[in-house]
């Protein structure tokens, strides 16, 4: 019989003994973080506090997906960018900052936006997906990646002083994200023609690490079934409860083929 190595490192140990000193953490929640893998869509204003904390925090893969490329006008709340990555792919310049905030975690980066097929495999292969995507487009057919495997999801929104934040566990009876938005929610606003204000997202993107990292290290019970709002003006949050809409296209009594 071989001595079993242990599962943490010396260093790791330390760099992670915040989390380990927590009692409902301990050695076994990090442990089952640094083996968990996340799938990030989006690396935006809610991408870059989100992937940044998670990596902090100990998640073992991160895969990275954005198509787009680092703007000037990005930097006022993408903080994960840099001036000196403007014209840059978002995926690269997070990637490099990423791993400068801890070499532990193991990144794959996806330039381009997944198709149907490829979304459901990276959903299939992920613990958490967290959707810090900006359009309802992207957001219903991660939605729907997500019901067909299954796996939990961490979905947010921020415009002007408003945000939302919602997880939809995906097993069981408790609806999904299609439950709570029609087709007639398509015809949406872009911070782009509103604007957002920098911090809400900061403070949006940390709910969704947090979140997604309680998931993963089975530290409960989490904002499951609740749709957590923020005014950021009056600077008050309420929660609404969510329920399955027996007639929502994914997750209803008769799903639709194309329902993302
Ligand atoms: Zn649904």
């Amino acid at each position: 019989m071989t001595a079993s190595k242990p599962a943490l490192s010396r260093d790791q140990l330390v760099r992670y003994s915040r989390h380990i000193m927590l009692k409902e953490f301990g050695v076994g929640g990090q442990e089952r973080l640094l083996a968990s893998r996340v799938l990030l869509i989006g690396l935006g204003g809610l991408g870059s506090p989100a992937s940044m904390y998670l990596a902090a925090a100990g998640v073992g893969e991160m895969v990275l997906v954005d198509f787009d490329r680092v703007e000037l006008s990005n930097l006022q709340r993408q903080i994960v960018h840099g001036t000196s990555d403007i014209k840059r792919p978002k995926v690269q310049s997070a990637r490099d900052r990423l791993l400068a905030m801890n070499p532990d975690v193991r990144l794959t980066t996806w330039e381009k936006a997944l198709d149907e097929r490829e979304l459901i495999d990276q959903a299939a292969a992920a613990d958490v997906v967290v959707d810090c995507s900006d359009n309802f487009a992207t957001r219903f057919a991660i939605n729907a990646a997500c019901v067909q495997t299954g796996t939990p999801l961490v979905s947010a929104a921020a415009i002007r002083f408003d945000a939302q934040v919602a997880v939809f566990m995906n097993r069981g009876d408790g609806g999904c994200y299609r439950c709570l938005y029609d087709d007639a929610a398509t015809g949406q606003e872009t911070c782009a023609a509103n604007g957002v204000a920098s911090p809400l997202l900061g403070i949006i993107g940390s709910v969704q690490a947090m979140e997604a990292m309680k998931i993963l290290a089975g530290v409960g019970p989490g904002l499951d079934g609740r749709l957590l709002i923020l005014d950021g003006l009056r600077m008050e949050w309420n929660a609404i409860h969510l329920r399955r809409d027996p007639g929502c296209p994914v997750c209803g009594d008769r799903p639709s083929a194309h329902a993302s």
